[in-house]
């Protein structure tokens, strides 16, 4: 007999919780999947209360099977640290004492954990992190997770994102996880995650899940057998793993690689005795700069081809570049690329691997005999294998010609003005970028009938088409069920929309919103603004005019900026408490933030939020339309900004005005104008371009 909702919700609504007609469809679809061990498409609006929806039938199959001694794990994916740590504070504790009896734990990426091995070459080079590894040296034993919170608490001290990084792991300077359970806080995580009931995790670790499980490193992976999978923020699945996906290979860290190895093997053939080993490595360490030499020549040609000043930081190019019929320096260049690069790749490839294979119980032996000198045979180590990793890289980026090649520093005195950066030549940057990560996927929904798989967003419709088509086969997730439920919000009575009249025109030329009209919005909504920057120079420039106003006695209201090192969490909650407190802020902040109340009445987002329009976006638009989505470019702006206006009205007593701050929003000549008229009218609300009418809705 089908379980039902009424029913397990019941312990729930005991605690005085309302019923929810929204969340009761969401949770009975969710039972539904769960007991069909079926898959599920659902969206559902800000406030339907999803997570309810999904954790209790959840847990209630978690404890049905414990009780007929089968086993069932979940897992729970959100996109951003900030909600899986609103599911492992507040939600999962809470129905822990309701529903007794399941274990749950949460697994983050390797960067989130310390790693003292890191922590001991920071504390060499630098005077005050020293202090703090030696601190934390002497707290060794009370650590437990060796998560930033846990640290900075027995620090007594924040920790800002760069110091975090000196003492934190990181796949760069681990790729080989050598530590034991004990040492490693890390594995540590992973193995407890493994013997949990329910799981959650951030969707990178299911790419690394993928990952592991398709090449065999560890049969269960990252995060083991499971029978439900539930990924919250759903139509996040597909940037973060093309983001999980994407590959660098940068000319300085191979440079830098190179040497760590030559230095390892130097040591290593001090221990044991190879003839051949020395001139091996030589010898692909030689293929690999002939490699990029000829890259790097002929990308410039190609570029200059293409009409571009191939030098500078910002020069990319396409590795789809479309040739025609190359002829004098170019034509030799391609064939050196097209037909002995490869070679060269294949031979580092196979020298690299015998390097790996003789250094292995090298360093295994060193570790074992504690050996002076293990700390450079290790690194030789990683440099192996690191190199035979963007070996590979190298290899299949120009294999399927995803991605793009790009410079990075300056040709110092060659070029006029630039002279006096460190960077005394142009490096080379080779970044391989899956399009389409559908395949790779396919494998995180297991077999049909098998495992139940939950597809959640407030956001799966693609707008320019009305359907959960794109949301679907970008992920290959499997048919099934869907589910549409609205939010229970009145956003005709809670929300007002407030849009850039084209005739405004007190603004930079480059810019596309006006600085005063701006202001004139923080001081209608007396501060309580949340302002939503698609552009870091322009928030920088406008916290500039801001911090000068107010240094002259013009702005009342509290500023916060989000700044490159700023804690997100501490600064989302300096916002909340203080009620007047104006917050500039990046495109971070259009997911994920949940700040209900009236310290956010105002919410302005600065420019229509247009991906950047660079050489990998226009492969993208390009792919997709070859896969039946002519409208790719237009969806990935009008789910932004759905997004972004979603952060406004987050409870029944919220009321406010979302802004949009682009006059070519109103101009009918503009490229954005239908895309932008689309997205402010799925907020169903009213809309003015009128500031007194903003003022006036929220007296
Ligand atoms: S395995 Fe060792 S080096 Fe790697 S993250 Fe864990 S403690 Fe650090």
């Amino acid at each position: 007999m089908t379980t039902k909702w009424a029913d397990i919700f019941a312990p729930v609504m005991a605690q005085g919780r309302e019923v929810r007609e929204g969340q009761a469809i969401l949770g009975q679809a969710i039972i539904d999947a769960i007991e069909k061990k079926t898959s599920l498409t659902a969206q559902a609006g800000t406030g339907t209360g999803k997570s309810f929806a999904s954790l209790i039938p959840l847990i209630h199959q978690i404890l049905k099977s414990k009780k007929n001694k089968k086993p069932y794990r979940a897992i729970v994916s959100t996109e951003t640290l900030a909600l899986q740590a609103q599911l492992i504070d507040k939600d999962l504790p809470f129905l822990a004492k309701l529903y007794p009896g399941f274990s749950y734990r949460k697994l983050m990426g390797r960067s989130n954990y310390l790693c003292f091995e890191v922590a001991r070459t920071a504390a060499v080079a630098d005077l005050y992190m020293n202090g703090i590894v030696e601190k934390l040296k002497l707290r060794q034993t009370s650590i437990m997770t060796g998560e930033k919170q846990e640290i900075e608490k027995i620090l007594g001290r924040d920790l800002t994102a760069e110091q975090w990084s000196k003492i934190a792991s990181s796949s760069q300077f681990c790729p080989d996880n050598m530590c034991s359970a004990e040492k490693c806080y890390s594995t540590r995580a992973r193995d407890q995650a493994k013997g949990a009931d329910l799981v959650v995790v951030n969707h990178a670790i299911l790419a690394v899940d993928i990952e592991m499980k398709a090449g065999d490193v560890l049969a269960d992976g990252m995060l083991g057998q499971f029978e439900a999978l539930v990924v919250d923020e759903g139509h996040q699945l597909e940037p973060a793993f093309v983001k999980a996906w994407t590959k660098e290979v940068t000319e300085r860290e191979l440079e830098s690689m190179a040497g760590s190895l030559a230095d390892g093997i130097e040591l290593a053939k001090q221990i044991k005795s190879n003839q051949q080993i020395g001139k091996i490595v030589n010898d692909a360490l030689d293929d690999l700069r002939d490699v990029l030499a000829n890259t790097k020549k002929y990308y410039m040609l190609l570029g200059e081809k293409a009409g571009q000043e191939w030098h500078g930081s910002q020069t990319s190019l396409s590795l789809k570049y479309p040739l025609g019929r190359p002829s004098g320096p170019l034509a030799y260049a391609m064939e050196e690329f097209e037909v002995e690069n490869p070679q060269r790749l294949l031979r580092a490839e196979a020298a690299l691997e015998e390097a790996i294979k003789y250094l292995f119980p090298v360093v295994v032996k060193a570790m074992e005999d504690k050996m002076k000198g293990i700390r450079k045979l290790r690194k030789g180590y990683t440099a192996a294998s690191s190199l035979l990793e963007n070996v590979r890289i190298i290899s299949k980026a120009f294999e399927t010609k995803d991605g793009i090649i790009s410079q990075y520093g300056t040709y110092g005195a060659n070029v006029e003005g630039y002279v006096g950066f460190m960077d005394k030549k142009p490096y080379m940057k080779i970044t391989l970028t899956p399009l389409d990560v559908s395949a790779r996927a396919q494998q995180l929904w297991g077999k049909e009938g098998g495992q139940t798989n939950i597809l959640l967003s407030a956001t799966l419709t693609d707008l320019t088409d009305g359907t959960f088509r794109y949301a679907r086969e970008c992920i290959a997730f499997p048919a099934g069920a869907e589910v549409d439920v609205n939010s229970p919000f009145d956003s005709r009575e809670q929300q007002l929309v407030y849009v850039t009249p084209a005739n405004r025109k007190d603004r930079f030329d480059t810019e596309q919103y006006s600085f005063s009209e701006l202001l004139d919005l923080i001081n209608a909504s007396r501060g309580r603004a949340l302002i939503l920057f698609t552009s870091r120079k322009e928030l920088d420039r406008a916290a500039e005019q801001i911090q000068m106003m107010k240094d002259m006695g013009h702005f009342p209201y509290k500023l916060l900026v989000q700044t490159k090192d700023a804690d997100k969490r501490r600064l989302k909650d300096e916002f909340e408490s203080d009620v007047s407190s104006v917050l500039l802020a990046t495109k971070s902040f259009f997911v994920g933030i949940d700040i209900p109340g009236e310290s956010l009445s105002l919410l302005a987002i600065v420019k229509w939020p247009n991906e950047r329009y660079d050489s990998l976006c226009k492969q993208m638009i390009i792919h997709w339309r070859m896969m039946g989505f002519p409208r790719w470019y237009e969806r990935i702006s009008l789910t932004l900004f759905q997004q972004a206006a979603g952060r406004l009205i987050r409870s029944m007593g919220c009321k406010g005005v979302v802004a949009l701050l682009d006059y070519r929003a109103n101009d009918s000549e503009s490229n954005v104008f239908k895309t932008a008229k689309m997205g402010v009218n799925t907020l169903q609300s009213r809309v003015t371009q009128d500031i007194a009418a903003v003022k006036a809705f929220l007296q």
